[in-house]
């Protein structure tokens, strides 16, 4: 099969479904088509390529691209196209992937449902009247609906992960500075990172080796290579894990967690053990804090990434339609009609968090906090080699049903969140289907530089 009709499948599948799904914001047929052309062309000349030269991908709108609007699901950027790619972005195209478009997302990535998105609803391709998680569900419902083999997502308490479960797709958060954010539409910058969204272990494997690496235009960047990580998949496709330890957190699982994420969950445990690896319970004390914590960090750090959002810079300018057009009087007006609910809420809170008087009470009680949940991983994995949880506490929900309590919709990244605040990596594989008949999700967590561990244990689960 030539990559012209590899892409040429995934754009009519695209016209064919999204409709009903709403995955894509963007799609860039005639760029995608082009970019196939072109592999085909250097793959018949006999030229070495990538493993993943020609496989189209799709690309979540919080990422830069070149000449591409890029939203990031927001109003306030509505119009918007980037005059530069980021570094994943560099990388994909050197390798010569046919971008398909851009997918849809929560408004700058807050939210656990992609109904915060300021362009409509994502629907769930296993039952269209339910969530495809977030805030990268435009991804992980790209790739669930065969929209796209593969996608890119961020994760900066759970993005890549949670979608990843409730649609039955591999997700993948990277260890913290192994893939460049140079180019990500920033979040909280100390908890975000970007990685992959696919069908299999080893694709998110392939597509992690290509978008990682050091890239000098991240100062948080790790300078040094990592183990491969499509090695260990293979590895883990042999389906041995001997002598691999496996630690239970017992935190991340019974109240609050559906009975047939849970069943499916311990059926899992028993395939590991089967496989040869030996399973303890490890309890980590902290993380029943960690949702606190990120609700404190990731709204501090959002309140000033976002402040560049001004009417005067990018995208959206609102002037008032009466009295004097000042600086701030534009800047709130553009605000005010740009940005929606979910994103003032968590500005105002970030604010706040940061503000003089609260700041140690609040802000520096959350850094203490998130130190705990680091030394809580440090000293789970001088015990074992990876820990795992179920991702996420349910099944997808009905579209709506936590719109009005945003609570409830926070409660849903409890598992994910600690990788976030430690940096670790994160995988979430597909586990299965609840006795709803809806997919659930295994996680496995690894140290900081280990990800190859999340990639031998996801593949025996396969
Ligand atoms: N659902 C989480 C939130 O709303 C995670 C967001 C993310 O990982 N981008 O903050």
């Amino acid at each position: 099969i030539t990559s012209v009709e590899a892409t040429q499948a995934h754009l009519d599948r695209i016209a064919a479904v999204d409709g009903k799904v709403n995955a894509f914001l963007h799609v860039s047929a005639e760029e995608a088509l082009a970019t196939a052309h072109d592999v085909d062309k250097r793959r018949t000349a006999g030229e070495e390529l990538h493993p993943l030269a020609g496989v189209p991908i799709a690309v979540k709108d919080v990422v830069v691209t070149k000449g591409l609007p890029t939203t990031a699901g927001s109003k306030i950027l509505e119009g918007w196209v980037p005059p530069y790619d980021a570094t994943l972005v560099e990388r994909i195209k050197a390798a010569g992937l046919p971008i398909l478009g851009k997918t849809n997302m929560d408004e700058f990535a807050m939210g656990s449902s992609t109904e915060h998105s300021a362009y409509g609803d994502t629907h769930n391709p296993w039952d269209l009247d339910r969530i495809p998680g977030g805030s990268g569900g435009g991804s992980a419902a790209a790739v669930a609906a065969f929209e796209a083999p593969l996608a890119i997502g961020t994760d900066t308490g759970g993005s890549i992960r949670q979608p990843g479960a409730v649609t039955g797709t591999v997700g993948v958060k990277p260890t913290y500075g192994s893939v460049s954010r140079y180019g990500l539409i920033a979040m909280a910058s100390s908890l975000d990172q970007a990685g992959p969204v696919t069908r299999t272990v080893l694709d998110s494997a392939l597509l992690h080796e290509l978008i990682g690496g050091h890239d000098p235009r991240d100062s948080t960047s790790i300078p040094e290579a990592l183990p491969s990580f499509a090695d260990a998949a293979r590895l883990g496709a042999t389906g041995d894990l001997t002598g691999v330890k496996v630690g239970v957190v017992t935190e991340l699982q019974g109240e609050g967690y559906q009975a047939g994420v849970l069943a499916r969950f311990q059926e899992s445990l028993t395939l590991l053990e089967k496989a040869g690896a030996e399973l303890v319970e490890v309890s980590c004390p902290h993380f029943p804090y960690a949702l606190d914590a990120y609700y404190l960090i990731m709204p501090a750090e959002a309140s000033s990434n976002l402040a560049k959002f001004d009417g005067m810079r990018f995208g959206l300018r609102v002037e008032p339609t009466e009295g004097p057009v000042t600086a701030e009087r534009v800047m709130a007006a553009t605000r005010g009609q740009g940005f929606g609910d979910e994103v003032k809420r968590r500005v105002i809170l970030g604010t706040y968090a940061l503000s003089a008087g609260y700041y140690d009470a609040y802000y520096g009680s959350a850094q203490k906090v998130r130190t705990l949940i680091q030394r809580d991983f440090d000293a789970a994995f001088a015990q074992v080699d990876v820990l795992v949880s179920p991702t996420a506490p349910t099944t997808a929900f009905k579209l709506g049903e936590k719109l009005d309590d945003p609570l409830a919709m926070y409660l849903n990244d409890v598992a994910t969140i600690p990788a976030n605040l430690a940096g670790v990596p994160g995988i979430s594989v597909p586990n299965g289907l609840s006795d709803d008949g809806l997919p659930v999700g295994f996680q496995i967590l690894a140290p900081a530089k280990a990800d190859d561990r999340l990639y031998r244990v996801g593949a025996a689960l396969e």
